[in-house]
């Protein structure tokens, strides 16, 4: 198996049963997950790469945390510091750099 997108799903399905089974909180927000939310509820549960993929980050514990969907999206391919911050500071009401709300989500198609 030399396909890296056939690894990296397998490697991405055992990282997200890890927090799954460990119920983590958010570590972009540090609020709980509902792992019963399914996609595309932007509450619901994704696995963040810290280094995104498209910066060379790889898949895998060391490189991932539990996070929300709607946190893993303000993320982007930010830093995981920057995340927190921006996070944080829309979360309190805060004006957004970029006009994002969970509500915007409802029309995503993923
Ligand atoms: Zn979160």
């Amino acid at each position: 198996m030399s396909n890296p997108r056939y690894r990296n799903g397998y490697r991405r399905r055992e990282v997200q049963a890890y927090y799954r089974s460990r119920k983590s909180d958010c570590y972009i927000c540090g609020r709980p997950i509902d792992y019963t939310l399914r996609p595309p509820h932007p509450w619901s549960f994704v696995v963040d790469e810290t280094v995104a993929i498209a910066n060379g980050g790889r898949v895998c514990k060391a490189n991932s945390g539990p996070a929300h969907r709607w946190c893993n999206a303000v993320k982007g391919t930010h830093t995981l510091a920057w995340a927190r911050a921006e996070v944080k500071r829309r979360l309190s009401g805060g004006k957004p750099s970029v006009a994002m709300k969970p509500s915007d989500f409802e029309a995503v198609d993923w």
